[in-house]
């Protein structure tokens, strides 16, 4: 396959989200898979929409994901400059040059005149409302006469009225639409701006674009689009149609105002939120990647692996619901794949932000220990703060052994301290066996034993493995702790 050159195209209008970095992924991917080029190029005509900072977000999120653009607004490119607001001439000129051509004509309606033939359409019931035409029919000179006067005007697109537009999407196949239902849709606005249909056609023709992909939201216009290229001259791009993300309920489309829902249950489709949520970039791909790729559900891969297997041909046009408990499944699947150095450098940040003097000999230590129960990195802070905090709180009542009292309990408790002050090392091959001998002597059971040690020293009743913990704790501390707790013990056996 010859080199592919792809392009995301997103409107500076809001927060960058799932559906745009899928497209970005895919984009990315087929760039990669075939030595070719992914363009990330700015639609910010519509000005009165535009969102400051949005631009930002969309970059770092990009970097954050690791597929960054090889030609952007930041990155520069020999198809610069890729932000549309300036690149206005350009839509001029071939706004102009599909009026000299007879694809298109200028409009001088007023939007009053408009609004009363819209209204005129659906007191007749008309099948599709649409432009009337007035000015399709005005005489060219006389229309450019009026131009040159310096009225007010738009310019439109001149949609065939007879036969049919057939467009081809790879995924869905051609797509017939009967011409009289299409309308003569404004490309270029009053104020010299284009609007998207011509912008991001001239654009896709002038950065020698080979396959639009794209949300299923533009299948509408899509006749228009086509009807714009070939009235060029232009050779098509490969359209790609995307699938839609539907709600995680699977009931209607997922939008950017859902989100607030979603954020209620502590989750968020936006990607610059993902990070601070503790996924990983990889575990985020590997998500979105499986919505609207046809692999197999569980698929892990990284994003080499993708690289490799990417196909369009696998691309699927039917709906995904968004699913997070799959984020949650790939995002752990991915942090137990990352090297103990990489792991311990990503949750660092966590326990820095919580205020605790994190060491990083200690981390290194720590790290293979709770791996396993990562399901997002700022887990790390419930399984392992303990590690850090100069004393733990214990709830009392979780120091008192299952089938035992207080005063028992802080007999244990003053015996584990006597062992562990006894104890020529901390190391868990040297502490394990002679609590296990007391464990025996004694004739208790080891989850009594273990289960006040273990609150006491971490004060959590769930801990990674108890010996290897306080080995890393150290003897100073573990003491201190098992004092506290025998002193907690102690108070509760004199209440009444
Ligand atoms: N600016 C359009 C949007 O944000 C781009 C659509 C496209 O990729 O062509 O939806």
């Amino acid at each position: 396959m010859k080199p592919a050159r792809t392009r995301m195209a997103p409107s500076p209008t809001g927060r960058f989200h799932l559906g745009s970095a899928r497209t970005a992924l895919f984009d990315f991917l087929l760039a990669r898979k075939t030595g070719g080029q992914f363009i990330l190029r700015l639609e910010d005509t519509d000005q009165k929409r535009f969102v400051e900072g949005s631009e930002e977000e969309i970059m770092r999120s990009l970097d954050w994901l690791g597929i960054t653009p090889d030609e952007s607004p930041i990155h520069g490119g020999r198809f610069g400059p890729y932000r549309q607001t300036e690149r206005r001439e350009l839509y001029q000129s071939h706004a102009k040059a599909l009026v000299e051509k007879g694809h298109a004509y200028p409009c001088f309606c007023t939007p009053e005149r408009l609004e009363q033939s819209r209204k005129d359409q659906e007191a007749r019931k008309v099948d599709r409302v649409r432009y009337d035409g007035l000015c399709r029919a005005l005489d060219p000179s006389d229309a450019a006469k009026r131009v040159a006067s310096g009225e007010k005007y738009v310019i439109r697109f001149k949609m065939p009225h007879e036969g049919s537009t057939t467009a081809h999407d790879h995924l869905r196949g051609d797509i017939v639409t009967e011409n009289k239902y299409l309308d003569d849709n404004v490309i270029l606005k009053s104020d010299g701006l284009p609007t998207y249909h011509l912008a991001a056609m001239v654009d896709d023709h002038e950065m020698e674009i080979t396959h639009v992909m794209r949300g299923s939201e533009w299948l509408s216009t899509f006749p228009l689009h086509v009807n714009i290229v070939r009235a060029f001259g232009w050779e098509e791009p490969v359209w790609i149609h995307l699938s839609l993300f539907l709600k995680p309920s699977g009931k209607g489309k997922m939008s950017k105002r859902d989100n607030a829902d979603v954020m209620k249950d502590g989750r968020t489709v936006f990607v610059d939120d993902m990070k601070d949520l503790g996924y990983t970039s990889e575990g985020v791909l590997n998500w979105i990647a499986l919505m609207g790729w046809g692999v197999a559900e569980d698929d892990v891969m990284s994003l080499d692996d993708m690289i490799q297997r990417f196909s369009i041909d696998t691309l699927t046009p039917s709906p995904a619901a968004i699913n997070f408990q799959r984020l949650d499944h790939f995002n752990g699947t991915h942090i137990r794949l990352l090297t103990t150095e990489d792991l311990s450098a990503r949750i660092k940040p966590y326990f820095v932000a919580a205020g605790l003097p994190v060491e990083d000999e200690a981390l290194l230590k720590i790290t293979p220990l709770i791996r396993e129960r990562l399901v997002t990195l700022d887990d790390c802070l419930t399984f392992a703060s303990f590690f850090f905090k100069d004393a733990v709180s214990p709830t009392p009542d979780d120091l008192i052994a299952k089938g035992l009292d207080a005063k028992q309990s802080a007999e244990i408790a003053r015996k584990c301290f006597e062992i562990v002050s006894a104890l020529p090392d901390l190391s868990h091959q040297t502490a394990e066996p002679p609590m296990r001998a007391y464990v025996e002597s004694a004739g208790l059971n080891a989850n009594q034993v273990f289960g006040i040690l273990r609150v006491a020293v971490t004060g959590q009743k769930v801990s990674p493995p108890l010996f290897e913990s306080m080995e890393i704790i150290g003897r100073e501390k573990v003491l201190a702790r098992l004092q506290d707790a025998i002193t907690i013990l102690e108070n509760l056996s004199v209440s009444p």
